[in-house]
């Protein structure tokens, strides 16, 4: 499950580069608490102690492993490709962030700290871990924009529901920017009681690697599943890239397998001529965010911009280093989807399968209606169905009333 099992050229070098991207840019405050971090992971990825207990975990309490789902219908319905669906939705708490979130809390624990903490914007990040830190037996700290909380309200009952404490951030925008701060700033003050919890494969070294790691599982059962129900390798993996974690999980296992497709999906948003998007593959430039180099959709001053997405869980300036480092040697490539094919997505797998996608899974699924009408009848594609859609109900319900 490390970086050291199967070393391939795709991964991090020591300092936590790939290739030009990632590494950790951070404020010399913070350098000690990371680095200790780093270290500790180093250690716990190579402890066969570690890894059975995540494992234990990941199989008795998430209901590991997911499903892989022959989407019969859908195949029918888009006429190509044989379409697979790897059911991330089915995890306890209905996506794949659990996933990593245990892996983190499972490390504090290890490290001694008695506190995770961790910033959030659409809150789904925070009641993962909220869940994570129950279960492990440690306190968990929430920050949040005014503006998040207001918005966002059901997600900030379900974490004090279970026992984590959320910070309300009334500074500047009121909105995630603010609220990494406060937290960082908090961390900053006590490292010795808190973990920070990041929650995607973004951030210094070691977050984007160990995130990775935690959330290769997706992939390594579902490339033993496919080979089991196939008996071959897909031709294509398509998985929604925000911070870029569900996409990482699904694409660490076949890297290698360069007869394998890599497809990464990005929000397309209002269009890519505006800037109503988050498409940071497609039209984000080098810079530097939240202590990593990558690419970032920024102004010419070098401040993120605003984004957006009709998925909230994707609209983030910055993407996984790995993903950048991956799309420049020609490994995988990043598409976009637009919100509205994102919603007929969302509205088609819910009647043609009865399954109701989170509105971020969405955004690969559109893909997959676009490609595999192209693709010959022999053709596989495995999607990442990172999460379920009950948190997205009312929200499309207004949009389509809206029209
Ligand atoms: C948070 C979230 C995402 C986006 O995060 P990544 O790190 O890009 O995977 C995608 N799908 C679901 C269901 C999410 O909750």
């Amino acid at each position: 499950m490390t970086q050291h099992d199967h070393p391939t050229p795709y991964r991090a070098d020591a300092d936590g580069f790939f290739g030009e991207f990632g590494g950790a840019a951070l404020p010399p405050f913070l350098v000690e608490p990371i680095a200790e971090v780093a270290a500790a992971y180093a250690t716990a990825s190579q402890d066969p102690e570690f890894i059975d207990e995540l494992q234990a975990l990941l199989s008795k309490y998430v209901g590991r492993p997911s499903l892989l789902y022959f989407a019969e219908n859908l195949t029918r319905e888009l006429g190509g490709a044989r379409v697979y669906l790897k059911r991330e939705d089915l995890n306890h708490t209905g996506a794949h962030k659990i996933n990593h979130c245990l892996g983190e809390a499972l490390l504090a624990k290890r490290m001694g700290k008695t506190k995770l903490i961790a910033e959030t914007g659409a809150g789904q990040h925070g009641v993962a871990l909220a869940t994570a830190a129950a279960l492990v037996g440690l306190e968990c700290e929430i920050h949040m924009g005014a503006i998040d909380v207001a918005k966002q309200h059901p997600n900030v009952v379900r974490m004090e529901l279970l026992g984590a404490t959320v910070v309300t951030v009334e500074e500047g925008g009121r909105s995630l920017k603010e609220a990494v701060d406060s937290a960082f700033a908090v961390y900053a003050g006590a490292p010795d009681e808190y973990f920070f919890a990041i929650g995607s494969v973004v951030g210094p070294h070691p977050y984007p690697s160990m995130v990775r790691d935690f959330q290769s599982v997706v992939g390594r059962e579902a490339r033993a599943q496919i080979l089991e129900a196939e008996g071959r390798l897909p031709d294509v993996l398509v998985a929604s890239v925000g911070g870029g974690s569900n996409a990482m999980g699904l694409f660490d296992a076949f890297l290698t397998d360069e007869s394998v497709r890599i497809v990464g999906v990005e929000p397309g948003g209002e269009g890519l001529d505006g800037d109503r998007h988050a498409a940071t593959m497609t039209l984000g430039t080098p810079g530097t965010l939240h202590g990593m180099r990558t690419r970032v959709l920024q102004g010419a001053d070098g401040e993120p911009s605003p984004v957006h997405s009709i998925a909230s869980g994707l609209d983030y300036p910055g993407v996984g280093p790995q993903h950048v480092h991956l799309a420049e040697l020609g490994r995988a490539e990043y598409v976009s989807v637009s919100d509205a094919e994102t919603l007929a997505a969302f509205r088609a797998l819910s009647r043609i399968e009865g399954i109701i996608p989170a509105l971020e899974s969405s955004h690969a699924l559109a893909h997959v209606m676009r490609l595999a009408p192209t693709l010959p009848a022999d053709a596989v594609i495995v999607a990442n169905l990172s999460g379920r859609g009950d948190k997205d109900v009312d929200y499309v319900a207004e949009l389509i009333r809206e029209g």
